[in-house]
């Protein structure tokens, strides 16, 4: 059948993966009927306006998705755009972690890069960023990423979920899939406890491997209501984020991150998988 969800709602849409991922929605043959692009601060989100002012099914929405408190008006805004057919899939993009938190090549050192065979052998971890090892960790930098990474994607599914269980129920198919009801977080290999073996990065490697236990637990909790829960890994990307000399394209990691969504389903229990759709050890 293909990926052909109805309403969708992307966080961090305005650049890097998340305006990528708007830019190829827009691609499908059947694209979203509403696509909520959302973004901090639309008023500098140049790119995605330009977009929303060629297709009238892209809404901009401005979301902080830090600022929890505001997830309480949020879900009528998304309403009054699906007028009552619910929210097919939410996908949860946005981060706020900087190249400079990740460090210079310690994302490029990382076990699973290696096995990909990139061989790189510039070990420059140990002053990637002082910061994110245990002595000099500052509080500041542990809370804005937990803020973003993971009380975001909780309190948004949260704040979401009545929206998400009316695409559920209101579809004739009864199986788990991206086109009924999902809710798709964007985790990292750099979660992954079984493939750490590094150290460093504290407030992104604990962030993101919550997200993936809320991913979990979500999937354990959500299925019997109709809803799909996964999370991806999107390779290293050229993103601000993956920094200019990162492994993948944009274009490859969502071209190959939509034929994953198309094709999850209820039946795997492999639900941390990369942008090829492998399974990944939590
Ligand atoms: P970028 O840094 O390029 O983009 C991050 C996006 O998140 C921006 O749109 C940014 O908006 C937004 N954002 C940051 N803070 C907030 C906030 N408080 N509220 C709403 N939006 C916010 O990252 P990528 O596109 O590379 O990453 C996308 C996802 O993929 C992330 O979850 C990341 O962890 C994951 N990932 C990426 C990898 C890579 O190599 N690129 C590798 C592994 C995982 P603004 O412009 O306002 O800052």
């Amino acid at each position: 059948m293909g990926l052909q969800p109805k309403n969708v709602l992307i966080t961090g849409a305005n650049r890097g993966l998340g305006l990528e991922l708007v830019k190829q929605f827009l691609r499908l043959p059947s694209p979203p009927k509403t696509l909520l692009a959302t973004c901090r601060s639309p008023e500098n989100a140049k790119d995605l306006n330009d977009i929303a002012a060629k297709h009238s099914n892209v809404k901009v929405m401005k979301l902080d998705v830090a600022q929890h408190t505001s997830f309480e008006n949020f879900p009528k805004l998304v309403e009054s755009f699906i007028e009552g057919e619910g929210l097919n899939l939410l996908i949860n993009n946005a981060d706020v972690t900087k190249p400079a938190d990740i460090g210079e090549c310690t994302t490029r050192l990382s076990g699973y890069l290696v096995k990909e065979g990139l061989n790189l052998l510039i070990n420059n971890a140990g002053i990637a960023n002082k910061k994110q090892y245990l002595g000099n960790l500052e509080k500041q930098s542990l809370i804005e990423q937990f803020d973003v990474n993971i009380f975001g994607p909780i309190l948004l599914s949260q704040a979401l979920l009545p929206y998400i269980k009316q695409a559920a129920i209101s579809s004739t198919d009864t199986s788990l899939n991206c086109n009924r009801a999902a809710i798709v977080n964007m985790s990292s290999i750099l979660a992954s406890i079984a493939e750490n073996q590094n150290g460093g990065l504290y407030p992104y490697r604990t962030s993101k491997a919550a997200l993936n236990m809320l991913t979990k637990n979500m999937n354990l909790d959500l299925k019997s209501e109709g809803i799909l829960c996964f999370c991806i890994h999107p390779g290293w990307v050229q993103t601000d984020m993956g920094g200019p000399n990162a492994a993948v394209t944009k274009d490859k990691s969502i071209a190959g991150i939509l034929d994953v969504m198309s094709k999850m389903n209820g039946e795997t229990s492999d639900i941390f998988v990369d942008y090829n759709g492998k399974s990944l050890p939590w």
